[in-house]
């Protein structure tokens, strides 16, 4: 590649490089360094591409106003487990179909469509946390407007209120879907004085938050929910030009044994057409076929429209921000610049945290201030960065708590070294430390505090943190 480029032979380049000692053949990989110091060497010219070169014009063109139109509002639900969720999602999408697709055989891609009066809204249908905050954590912000479902008869629970803080950190809305209500033992009042304690004011209460009683199972209200949704919509002002270069999210991702790579996309802004070449995250593709959510072939999707597409070379991660590019030559160019940053963060990760620590640590010290550092390990990238967004809100002028590192996986050796140099405890939510790190942890007495509710977590450091206040004086 590299001799190509300066259109010098290869053998010529692998020379040099034994020269310099390293012994390589012809499809090694080299680093930049060395690259740059090979073409030197033979005399050429050097300009190293920066990301601003590689992507230029890629998530950066603005639409003229006049280019906008309106769009459905994309929707997330969300809510404690065994509330209804699944059930809601199910019932919303039998009801009321999009445009008429009634009889079509429906696929889970992980979005749909429903219309009604001619307006349409899309809804994710990966229910739970993770999916929404892990899309979050990597800059896509995919949802408009989070449902929130409390089930009648039991209230807001622990999950009721993570969702409530990862809707918050993300400034999305609320709508309350108060479901369940066919119950004997439903009781709305109880769940909005339960949202009061978290101060979400519903409307009869004097607030601003929209709530609406439903019943998934009997298919009560979904109307009214669904009429509220375009209201709220309509309160956002949401607009996209569709006539622009496509671009948009990757809701979901799997490797398919017959298809190939296959990525439900939710286009935000322009028009996704087959044919179009498109890159997503580090992997790219030429669009070969769409399909929607009923496995109809589509020529091409606007905004808020959620389709499958394949043709990819490999699959991309959920999560990864998706656009269309000129030409094949520019999409594997953005390709190849992406997995080498990926590989050298990696190497950058592994080597050089301790220097950078040590001078944040200075930095605390230095402020004055009462830090109660963490750190943090999760489950999913999006959970990391609800904590830490979340635990960075606590505290006053005097204290507040400091993440120093907010990772995703197990917890191991290297994170216990990470806790003893900063002097902080490690929070685990929904991840384990491997038997290395329980016996380092234990040594070198290092705390690591499990959790499997983000608000139990935040709760405790809450109090931890008042703990650590001066006395009045
Ligand atoms: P999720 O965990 O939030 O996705 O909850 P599910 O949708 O799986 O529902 C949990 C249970 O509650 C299931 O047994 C549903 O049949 C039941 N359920 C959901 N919605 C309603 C409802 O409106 N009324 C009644 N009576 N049961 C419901």
């Amino acid at each position: 590649d590299l001799a190509q480029r300066m259109s010098e032979r290869a053998v010529d380049v692998i020379k040099l490089l034994m020269k310099q000692g390293q012994m390589m053949q012809i499809n090694d990989v080299i680093d930049a360094d060395t690259a740059e110091l090979i073409a030197v060497e033979m005399g050429h010219t050097v300009k190293r591409v920066s990301e601003a070169d590689v992507e230029e014009g890629l998530f950066t063109v603005e639409d003229n106003d006049t280019d906008l139109f309106n769009r459905p509002p994309v929707v997330t639900i969300m809510g404690h487990v065994d509330h209804g969720k699944t059930s809601l999602l199910d019932a919303l999408r039998k009801e009321n179909v999009a445009s008429g697709e009634a009889g079509g055989i429906t696929q889970h891609i992980g979005a749909y469509q429903v219309e009604q009066n001619g307006q349409k809204v899309t809804f994710i249908d990966t229910p739970g946390h993770a999916a929404f905050t892990q899309m979050r954590a990597r800059g896509a912000k995919s949802t408009d407007v989070v449902i929130l479902v409390v089930a009648a008869d039991d209230g807001v629970m622990p999950q009721t209120k993570e969702a409530i803080v990862h809707a918050k950190a993300a400034g999305v809305p609320l709508i309350i879907a108060i479901n369940k209500m066919d119950k004997p033992g439903a009781d709305p009042s109880r769940v909005r004085n339960d949202l009061l304690r978290e101060d979400l004011v519903v409307e009869t209460m004097g607030g601003d938050v929209i709530d609406v009683e439903v019943s998934a199972k009997e298919g009560t209200n979904l109307d009214k929910l669904i009429e509220m949704i375009l209201l709220q919509a309509e309160v956002l002002e949401l607009k996209a030009n569709p006539n622009r270069a496509a671009e948009g999210t990757v809701i979901e991702a799997k490797l398919d044994v017959g298809r190939g790579p296959v990525a439900t996309v939710l286009v935000q802004k322009g028009t996704l057409r087959v044919g179009d070449v498109v890159i997503a995250g580090s992997e790219w593709g030429r669009v070969r076929a769409m399909l929607d959510e009923n496995g109809k072939p589509v020529q091409e999707a606007g905004p808020s429209k959620p389709v499958e597409v394949l043709g990819f070379q490999a699959t991309p991660s959920a999560g990864d921000m998706v656009a269309a590019v000129e030409n094949e030559g520019r999409a594997r160019e953005i390709s190849e610049y992406r997995h080498r940053q990926k590989r050298d963060q990696m190497a950058a990760r592994i080597a050089g945290s301790r220097g950078s620590l040590e001078a944040m640590m200075k930095g605390l010290q230095e402020e004055g201030k009462k830090e109660f550092p963490l750190i943090i390990k999760s489950d999913v990238q999006g959970s990391a960065e609800a904590i830490q967004g979340a635990l960075e809100e606590l505290g006053n002028d005097e204290v507040g708590a400091r993440v120093v590192a907010a990772s995703v996986g197990g917890i191991t050796e290297s994170d216990i070294t990470l806790a003893i140099a900063s002097k902080a405890p490690i929070m685990a939510f929904n991840v384990r430390a491997n038997k290395q790190a329980q016996e380092a942890a234990r040594r070198e007495g290092v705390e690591i505090r499990y959790y499997s509710v983000i608000y139990d977590l935040i709760d405790d450091v809450k109090s931890t943190m008042s703990g650590m206040l001066a006395p009045e004086r």
